[in-house]
């Protein structure tokens, strides 16, 4: 009976796409970001004057005159009003990981008519009902009113469905007594703060005063099956991940779907997601089949860093949505199948000074002296903060990525790269005052030896790797959002530009080389120990990195602990990004969330595992044991012992499942790891279980099934 609901889903997919005809798209670069109000949108629905406030807001941060809001407004609703949106929303952040959205209508009535309204007061601030958003007790229910406000470096765009259209305003979600609600704010926080101290780092080296913008190309990893199997599996639909499920005998191990050729159903979800994407004006560049069967990638072309973390909360909105309409399921979630890999969010950071990336090594000595600091700083902030880079990361989807020996391990260490850790290297011996040593390096002096950008780094295995002109950070998990770890890393490395500065603001011009190499092999001599460039999965990597004093937490409760150090909450509230009461917040918030989900999988496993397991395999072990009596009464030898057998095991199985789910239940009313462990326990005897019990009574569509057919 069961078994006919898998192979109805089965058949169902099959004929989803008999002959179906193609019909190709044609591509229309007038309709790229066609749905954001941006520079192009703002010179054009906007008088010169109020133009050039607003862009100066926008591209030189300055402070917003108010007296040009309403004008904004105007213009804003009078494009989207011409693109069919009948209403607007703030569209903001909260702590939960996803977007947030309340839409009003532009309409209000006049007398027995209505007109479109939207006032600059619409535009700069909201007040959503905040009160159940996660707020970890920076927001008490008698003061719940939290606000959004308008963040004018973030354009407009209109977000379309099937018979209308919103206008979506990005905004920042804080208390009324100022503190970050969200993931934004902290964010721009330390965007500027990284900005300040890049200006004051790159004064030090003689350069005048130029724009920085951090900038940030996040790859999105995500699976892909279809919703006839994903509406039978309620784990799926509930957590987003199979808590049961026998690995297939084939799954990633030929390595045949890494760079395959795109089956036709995927390259058409692919297509429509790009289509939707660009006309957002997020320029999707990249597209490919990942390791792991019926997973996928999407990289877009790098932004700067605000607007890539927005950009990306849109991207996995997209995927959900096209996914659906194309009888398919996004799965975002980092481990939504045991045994094959899962998916990350691979963050390759950057910082330019006006039109220079500083992580380009660029082909002078004075270039070479910047690229050489900036990266001593930035291995300096790593290995002070990788405890905090490793809580930037932590969730109960990463934790099976992050503290179960796959990619990349919960050790934060740093891939340089041969040639470069060479240079380092050289950098380190190099002495700068006395005549040359072979093999070293004098800063101001010598010139980088080219490094060929594409030997830098085919190491996957290494957390935070250097990719020939960024940091590749690869241990976000697919499902969270840019901002958390890109607020820590701008934060750490902001101090480490810092603490450089102090050094060489006091140095005589005619002692400045002299000086920074001295700093920076003090740097290397001190922090080389994060320094890794061997394979990050295996057990002597986590020997020598324990040897080497390197922090290693496994889970996200271990990870989260180290936000209320002392220490993180010096440098955090030193540069304005978070303060004491709003980190604690956090740790409570991510903590809270942590324990929710682990108990929701925990009860759902129990759930399936009664009342869809149990009755599945009593009706197979009453079978056998009918089977049983029926060889029994023949009098049969042959035969019988086997059948003897099977039912036997089943009857074991069965009774292994009743005490499983009996620990599972009574773990549930403990803590995380007793929950944790008694799945593990479940999950072992449900998967043999799957091997043992008929195909056609098994009531849960397979592995092989879900990852293979599409
Ligand atoms: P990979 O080999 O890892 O796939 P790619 O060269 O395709 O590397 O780049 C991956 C991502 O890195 C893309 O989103 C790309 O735009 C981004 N990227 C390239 N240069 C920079 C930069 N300077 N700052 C931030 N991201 C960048
Ligand atoms: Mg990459």
């Amino acid at each position: 009976m069961s078994n006919q609901n898998r192979m109805k889903a089965v058949n169902a997919v099959a004929e989803l796409h008999r002959g179906k005809p193609m019909a190709a798209a044609p591509v229309n670069l007038d309709s790229y970001a066609e749905d954001v109000f941006n520079t192009d949108c703002m010179r054009e629905y906007l008088s010169k004057s109020v133009c050039k406030k607003l862009l100066a807001t926008i591209t030189k941060g300055e402070a917003l005159d108010p007296a040009i809001a309403d004008d904004v407004a105007h213009a804003i609703k009078h494009w989207a009003l011409e693109r069919g949106a009948t209403h607007y929303t703030h569209w903001f952040q909260p702590l939960t990981g996803s977007t947030a959205e309340k839409h009003d209508a532009f309409l209000e009535p006049e007398g027995a008519k209505a007109i479109m309204s939207f006032s600059g007061k619409n535009l700069i601030v909201g007040e959503p009902d905040a009160s159940s958003f996660p707020s970890g007790g920076l927001r008490s229910t008698f003061e719940a009113r939290g606000y959004t406000a308008w963040d004018p470096t973030s354009p407009a765009f209109i977000k379309r469905h099937e018979n209308g259209a919103t206008l979506c305003i990005p905004t920042a979600f804080c208390s009324y007594t100022g503190e970050a609600l969200d993931k934004k704010t902290p964010l721009l926080r330390s965007m500027q703060a990284l900005s300040i101290s890049t200006k004051r780092l790159m004064k030090c080296f003689g350069l005048p005063e130029e724009r920085v913008t951090i900038t940030l190309g996040p790859e999105q990893e995500y699976f892909l099956i279809d919703k006839h199997f994903y509406l039978q599996r309620p784990d799926l639909v509930q957590t987003g991940r199979t808590v049961f499920g026998a690995t297939p005998p084939k799954h990633q191990q030929l390595e045949d779907h890494y760079f395959g050729s795109i089956k036709g159903r995927i390259l058409a979800f692919m297509t429509e997601v790009e289509q939707e994407l660009w006309k957002l004006g997020i320029p999707a560049k990249t597209r490919h089949n990942e390791v792991a069967p019926a997973q996928f990638e999407l990289a877009p072309m790098f932004e700067e860093l605000n607007l890539a973390c927005d950009h990306n909360m849109l991207v996995m909105e997209v995927l959900r949505q096209v996914a659906d309409r194309h009888g398919l399921v996004c799965l975002l979630h980092e481990k939504p199948f045991a045994g094959i890999n899962g998916s990350g969010k691979h963050n390759n950071w950057s910082v330019s000074y006006g039109n220079k990336n500083l992580l380009n090594p660029g082909n002078d000595p004075h270039q070479n002296a910047i690229f050489l600091s900036v990266l001593s700083a930035i291995i300096e902030a790593v290995d002070l903060h990788a405890d905090m880079l490793r809580a930037s990361v932590t969730g109960a989807g990463n934790d099976h990525r992050l503290g179960a020996n796959e990619a990349p391990p919960a050790i934060i260490s740093m891939y340089l790269g041969d040639q470069l850790a060479d240079v380092i290297d050289q950098l380190e011996k190099g002495t700068p005052t006395s005549s040359r040593q072979p093999g070293a390096m004098k800063i101001g002096a010598d010139t980088l030896p080219p490094l060929p950008r594409d030997a830098t780094d085919r190491n996957r295995t290494s957390p935070f790797a250097f990719t020939g002109n960024k940091f590749e950070f690869r241990a976000p998990g697919s499902s969270q959002s840019c901002s958390g770890p890109n607020t820590i890393l701008n934060t750490i490395v902001a101090e480490a530009f810092d603490r450089m500065s102090e050094v060489l603001e006091k140095l005589k011009k005619s002692e400045f080389n002299a000086g920074l190499q001295k700093h920076l092999q003090g740097i290397i001599k001190a922090h080389k120990r994060i320094i890794f460039n061997g394979d990050g999965y295996t057990d002597a990597w986590t020997k020598e990195a324990k040897k080497r004093g390197l922090p290693n937490a496994k889970t996200t409760m271990d990870a989260l602990r180290c936000l209320t150090k002392p220490e993180n909450v010096a440098v955090l509230e030193k540069y304005g990004v978070y303060n004491q009461r709003e980190l604690e917040s956090r740790f409570e918030v991510f903590l809270e969330e942590y324990h929710r989900r682990i108990r929701i999988e925990g009860e759902i496993a129990l759930e399936i595992a009664n009342s869809i397991i149990a009755p599945a395999v009593a009706a197979e072990y009453g079978k056998a044991a009918n089977a049983l009596s029926a060889a029994q009464a023949t009098k049969l030898t042959a035969g019988a012992g086997t059948v003897k057998a099977t039912a036997t095991a089943l009857g074991k199985g069965l009774d292994d499942l009743n005490k499983n789910c009996a620990a599972l239940k009574k773990a549930l009313g403990g803590m995380h790891e007793e929950i944790l462990a008694a799945m593990t326990d479940l999950r072992g005897t449900v998967d043999s279980l799957e091997q043992l019990v008929a195909d056609e009574s098994w009531p849960l569509p397979k592995y092989r099934e879900m990852l293979f057919i599409y």
